[in-house]
């Protein structure tokens, strides 16, 4: 879908899944590796409230019905 303000581009969230560093109880050290980035080995689907980075616009649901 495309913003009001011509923009096509979106901030959602995610929830992502990524290997961490514990202690010997299975409680939360550290991020893995150099960066959280190359932790992550699964990702789902993004989800909103969405916002525009153009203008900073809130979509709950990005589809295209809903312009008019
Ligand atoms: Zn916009």
């Amino acid at each position: 879908m495309r913003c009001t303000c011509g923009c096509t581009r979106f901030i959602g969230h995610q929830l992502i899944r990524a290997d961490v560093v514990v202690d010997g109880n299975g409680e939360f050290l550290e991020n893995c590796g150099p960066s959280l980035e190359s932790a992550i080995y699964d990702a789902e689907k993004p989800y909103g409230p969405f916002t525009c980075t153009g203008c900073g616009k809130e979509y709950e649901e990005l589809t295209d019905e809903k312009e008019a």
